[in-house]
């Protein structure tokens, strides 16, 4: 079976104005490279989804309040960083909708996992709070679909952005069906992610580490993420990926390099291989340096590609 790609142009209309990090070019570069692995890809659009799974995740109150934000011409502001523009509701709903896509497209082994390069990212979004570029938690209602929809028990979130995704820690803190684990660059924006933040069912596990880490740094502390992932035995992995622990990236302090990336995605599929048969999406969350996306985004889709 191939690896499915989920997207859709519309995040290139979510505008966040000139000199914002946070813009089109990161999701186009990405997607115009990854057009070279053409025969080994299945590529799909996001699904117009129930927003009943929506409010799962969210409450009722912030969805009906993020669907009045989009200003009709200009910018509004959700938090002292997350823009919104007239554009940006197709490309959020997009974002969601591409979760739930790739995640049906692997259920019913449409392919045998999938990408979603969509913006914008969703992991600092809590359950009643847009920050930090995100305005709905997509991977957090993927979870929740796979949990609603398809009765899963078990389903853990590998979240390997250099920021914290206190977002969906906010939203998962008391629920034992889901295993958020998060390395992170501590301390840090957005502040959250101590190792005493485990969750009412010991179902957090945050792995902080100082700016600077390295490869082989992060590679070590990583063998505990999958001890725990093991450990949890997963039905589904979704995977929080942000690309800005690479060096190059201007935002954040580690120093990874982007063969890294292809042996993250590949230990985290090895690693869950017993427990859910390589049932593995994936979703872009932060990576600043256009260059790095396309490097990084690159062997993380090998290693997704590659898979058997
Ligand atoms: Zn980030």
């Amino acid at each position: 079976m191939k690896t499915g790609i989920i997207t859709t142009n519309t995040f290139s209309n979510h505008n966040t104005g000139l000199g914002h990090p946070e813009r089109a070019d990161r999701v186009s570069v990405i997607i115009d490279n990854l057009k070279k692995f053409e025969k080994k890809l299945i590529w799909k659009k996001p699904v117009v989804f129930d927003k009943k799974f929506l409010k799962i995740t969210h409450s009722n109150k912030y969805v009906e309040i993020i669907e009045n934000s989009f200003p009709k011409k200009g910018f509004s502001y959700l938090d002292g960083d997350t823009v919104v523009s007239p554009g940006s509701k197709q490309a959020t709903f997009d974002a969601v909708g591409s979760i739930i896509s790739a995640i049906d497209g692997v259920i019913n082994k449409d392919f045998k996992n999938a990408f979603c390069p969509v913006r914008p990212p969703g992991h600092h979004s809590e359950k009643e709070k847009a920050q930090g570029f995100c305005i709905f938690n997509n991977c957090a209602v993927g979870a929740n679909y796979l949990i609603s929809k398809y009765k899963y028990k078990k389903v853990a979130i590998v979240d390997i952005d250099v920021h914290h995704g206190n977002g969906t820690q906010d939203i998962f803190y008391d629920n034992e069906n889901v295993l958020f684990i998060s390395t992170h660059q501590y301390p840090f924006y957005p502040g959250t992610g101590s190792e005493q933040e485990k969750g009412k069912f010991n179902n957090i596990c945050n792995i902080p580490l100082p700016a600077g880490t390295n490869s082989e740094e992060y590679l070590n502390a990583f063998e505990f993420a999958l001890k725990r992932l093991k450990e949890f035995k997963p039905e589904f992995v979704l995977i929080s990926a942000g690309f800005d622990t690479d060096a190059r990236d201007p935002l954040a302090s580690f120093k990874l390099e982007t063969e890294d990336f292809y042996h993250i995605t590949k230990r985290i599929l090895e690693t869950s291989k017993k427990f859910c048969n390589g049932k593995v999406v994936s979703i872009l969350e932060g990576g600043y340096d256009l260059q790095a996306l396309q490097d990084d985004t690159e062997r993380h889709v090998d290693a997704l590609i590659e898979f058997n």
